[in-house]
């Protein structure tokens, strides 16, 4: 009789001795070599399959992940990027409880199984769609249902990071009018086209590509959901997911530019012969950036609790309200972790670029691509506009403001 293989090590300091390694076998290679170091070491680590592991415990998972990813970036902000892809979807999936569907949750399940035993990663292609000229061709994906109870998929999708390394690929499509969920496997996929690189830069690495559908045939068992609201409630789930754990990637390149002036600041000195890191300003200027970085990493742990006051209501049945106004707070909490983060990452670095000086914008040194990297961060969805909207007209409304977390902190 066979026995089940005993599940791996995914304590705190295993997961971030696991991310340690990782960025610094990243650091070390070659700029061509780096991409390919950088995935081998992370699927030979326990940390893209933490959502596979932690189903019941978003809280932990969230913790977990997003220390790993904070590491991991500190030898590459792309790649981290990237990879959060994977992360962010698989998260959402392995951990929201959907007790009123449960062939979506049998469906979930399965993929989830497949991942964790193929040691696979998934990319996911563009759920929400650009702003466009009111005359512009619709872009998207359209899936027309075949009679075996299986789709057929053509259109096209505007980005997908991890593009030429992810196994598993998840996307959304019109069927009919609703918005359908399904994934497909990438590899010797000749109905699936990548096009060029979208982002050439020091994001290159992302691997972020635009892809087309050619008539792409989908097996029944590849289908997530076929209505809209089902959708949305993954979608949305997923968004918050995404938006608080991608600040790790971002934050964890700030931090890497404050590492720079640490060590800049302790090898010059000043015509008196001070260490510049013993000159007042130098010192009061490092300890705002600090004070930012940090209190950004402190912001970002109270979505772990968020959710996982979420999913165990959802999971006990808990009242209908109480689970609606806990949902409304994490999207508002992923939301404005997002929209934070990324503001003091630019901030940081362009602190750290202030104090080490021109020669931090030298063709080598880290802050150079960091100043290019951390730029993208605000980009990310939810539009900064959309949340300084939905924000102000919270604030603005009939009821007094208090501004607090009535629920899903509480
Ligand atoms: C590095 C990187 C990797 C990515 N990887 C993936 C991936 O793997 N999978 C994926 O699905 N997506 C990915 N994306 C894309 C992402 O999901 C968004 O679709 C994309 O970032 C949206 O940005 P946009 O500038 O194209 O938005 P647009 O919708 O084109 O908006 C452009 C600008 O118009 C203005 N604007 C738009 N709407 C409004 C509004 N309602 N009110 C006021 N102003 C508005 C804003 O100033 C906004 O910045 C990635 C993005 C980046 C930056």
């Amino acid at each position: 009789m066979s026995r089940a293989a005993a599940p791996p090590a995914i304590d705190r300091d295993t997961i971030r001795a696991q991310a340690r390694e990782i960025a610094e076998k990243t650091e070390a290679a070659p700029q061509d070599k780096k991409s390919r170091t950088f995935f081998d070491a992370v699927r030979a680590s326990s940390i893209p399959y933490l959502p596979c592991f932690l189903q019941e415990d978003a809280g932990e998972l969230f913790v977990r992940s997003y220390e790993a990813f904070y590491l991991m970036a500190r030898a590459s902000v792309p790649l981290a990027v990237g990879l959060t892809m994977h992360q962010y979807n698989l998260a959402a999936l392995a951990t929201l409880p959907v007790p009123s569907v449960p062939e979506f949750e049998r469906r979930r399940q399965m993929l989830v199984d497949t991942i964790r035993r193929y040691r696979s990663l998934m990319a996911i292609s563009s759920f929400g769609e650009n702003i466009k000229h009111k005359d512009e061709a619709f872009r998207n994906v359209v899936a027309v249902p075949q009679s075996d109870g299986g789709f057929v998929c053509s259109g096209s999708k505007g980005f997908q990071s991890i593009a030429s390394e992810a196994d598993i690929l998840l996307f959304s499509g019109f069927v009919g009018d609703e918005m359908g969920m399904f994934y497909v496997n990438l590899k010797n996929q000749p109905a699936i086209e990548l096009g060029p690189s979208l982002f050439p830069g020091a994001m290159a690495l992302t691997d972020t590509r635009p892809v087309q559908f050619n008539n792409l045939r989908l097996k029944s068992r590849n289908v997530l959901s076929i209505s809209d609201d089902l959708t949305d409630h993954v979608s949305f789930y997923a968004t918050a997911w995404f938006e608080a754990l991608v600040t790790a990637a971002y934050l964890g390149g700030a931090c890497r530019a404050l590492e720079e002036v640490r060590k800049f600041a302790n090898s010059v000195h000043t015509d008196d012969d001070e260490p510049l890191a013993e000159v007042d300003g130098f010192l009061v200027d490092s300890g705002r950036l600090s004070l930012e970085l940090r209190s950004q990493l402190v912001m970002a742990r109270s979505f772990g609790l968020c959710c996982d006051r979420y999913c165990r209501l959802v999971r006990a049945q808990g009242d209908p309200e109480e689970i609606d106004r806990v949902a409304n707070d994490l999207m508002d909490c992923g939301s404005l972790i997002k929209y934070s983060a990324t503001r003091a990452a630019c901030h940081i670095v362009s602190g750290a670029r202030n104090l080490i000086g021109t020669r931090s914008m030298g063709p080598h040194h880290p802050i150079a691509a960091l100043s290019e990297q951390v730029l993208f961060g605000p980009m990310h969805p939810t539009i900064s506009a959309r949340i300084e909207r939905s924000f102000g007209a919270d604030m603005l409304s009939n009821e007094p403001y208090t501004g607090m977390f009535a629920w899903a902190l509480s």
